[in-house]
């Protein structure tokens, strides 16, 4: 295995198990290796501090996945750290009988950077972030029809997340099941692993939708950016007489009238509204008790974190214009790059433009199957407030 070196006092951050090595610490390399390649990183003294895949021209060269020692990995270490991630969502009680849809593997946060892995009842859906992880895709696929109970098929969805190397997605093994549904908290939900979003369903907002259902009794419900509507499954379940689901997408809005019927709910009455929520929002009816602003990532990097604070202190305070005294807000930034504090302040901000007092009645984040590596903050992407409009001008 390559052996790439790191500079004389920059491998302090390997040593406190931070997975990211970027290329301007690495010693000069008179080969370049290949994009991907797993390579063992030492220190400047030779000493191996672990093992990495390797990117080529990207400011991260460096994804470390084994600390301490150079490994091989081959289908046995496969079996073992998935097999170990799998074990930690059955501590988790995942799957279980209400809930067979879960993330397996959560990048950083599992140990495994660039690799997304959710499991939807019998199908993986693999995401590869990296050329090094993409590469392994065989081999995972093999173990997880050994390791996960009942499952029949792995498709590797990782065209949009390979940022700018091209793949394609697939099928590595099995056949997909056709009207593919997923339970979550008792509740269907279909899950269209190929022309979805993402993965194919936002797992990440289980908790928070679980949460909802307390407020929502006898309460009108706005559901903006409802994507196949999560929330408002919930929200009608859980007692609500009226609840509008709003997305720009007719896919997401045609899937949410199915999951809608999936679920039969007795009451209350639901409208799926395909239309952007900036223009819905200056609709003059809105007058909603519970309102659920949960946006698609605004930033996708570091550049563009200063539009996508100001995105989210618009739309919120639109949001909070249009709320009545006593509404409840679940209000979501899934921005890694802002982070929890910046999120709370561009609120803040958001509830002063619109001359509104707000109290924070709750602080949310993301379920435990999105675990979040001490030495990588960055993994916390999910930031939430649930919060309460008192007064108007
Ligand atoms: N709350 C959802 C996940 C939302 S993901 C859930 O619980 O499953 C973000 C959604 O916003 C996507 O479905 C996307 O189609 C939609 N979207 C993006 N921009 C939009 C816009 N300007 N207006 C309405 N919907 C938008």
């Amino acid at each position: 295995m390559r052996q790439l070196r790191i500079k004389k006092g920059k491998e302090a951050s390997l040593l406190r198990f931070h997975p990211w090595v970027f290329s301007g610490a690495l010693v000069h390399l008179d080969t370049i290796p290949e994009n991907g390649e797993v390579v063992a990183v030492t220190s400047h003294t030779g000493q191996v501090l672990g093992t990495a895949h390797y990117s080529v021209g990207t400011s991260i060269a460096l994804r470390v996945f084994v600390f301490g020692k150079a490994v091989v990995p081959d289908r046995a270490f496969w079996k073992e750290r998935l097999g170990q991630a799998f074990a930690q969502r059955q501590q988790l009680g995942l799957p279980n009988a209400e809930t067979n849809a879960f993330r397996l593997i959560h990048g950083e946060g599992d140990g495994l950077p660039g690799l997304i892995l959710d499991i939807y009842g019998t199908v993986a859906v693999i995401q590869a972030h990296s050329i090094g992880m993409h590469l392994h895709r065989e081999d995972m696929a093999a173990v997880l029809m050994e390791i996960i109970p009942g499952l029949t098929a792995v498709y590797d969805k990782s065209a949009e997340s390979m940022h700018g190397a091209s793949v394609a997605n697939g099928l590595l093994i099995g056949t997909l099941p056709e009207n593919h549904t997923v339970l979550e908290n008792g509740f269907l939900f279909p899950v269209d692993v190929e022309k979805g979003q993402k993965t194919g369903f936002f797992l990440d907002q289980r908790d928070n939708r679980a949460l909802l259902s307390r407020y929502t009794k006898g309460k009108k419900v706005l559901n903006a950016f409802s994507y196949t509507g999560g929330f408002s499954v919930y929200a009608l379940q859980a007692g609500a007489t009226e609840v509008d689901s709003v997305d720009v997408s007719r896919k997401a809005i045609d899937a949410c009238e199915v999951t809608i019927a999936a679920n039969n709910p007795t009451k209350g009455k639901h409208n799926a509204i395909c239309e952007d929520v900036l223009t819905f929002l200056k609709n003059p009816m809105t007058d909603y008790d519970v309102w659920v602003i949960d946006p698609p990532a605004f930033a996708k990097n570091i550049n563009k974190r200063h539009n996508a604070v100001q995105g989210y202190r618009r739309l919120n305070q639109l949001v909070l214009e249009a709320a009545p005294v006593g509404a409840l807000i679940f209000t979501f930034s899934c921005s890694q790059v802002v982070d929890r504090q910046l999120f709370y302040d561009t609120i803040v901000a958001a509830a002063i433009d619109a001359k509104r007092t707000v109290q924070v009645l709750h602080h949310l984040s993301q379920p435990a199957d999105h675990p979040v590596s001490i030495h990588h903050p960055e993994g916390s992407y999910l930031k939430g407030l649930v919060i309460r409009v008192l007064n108007a001008e």
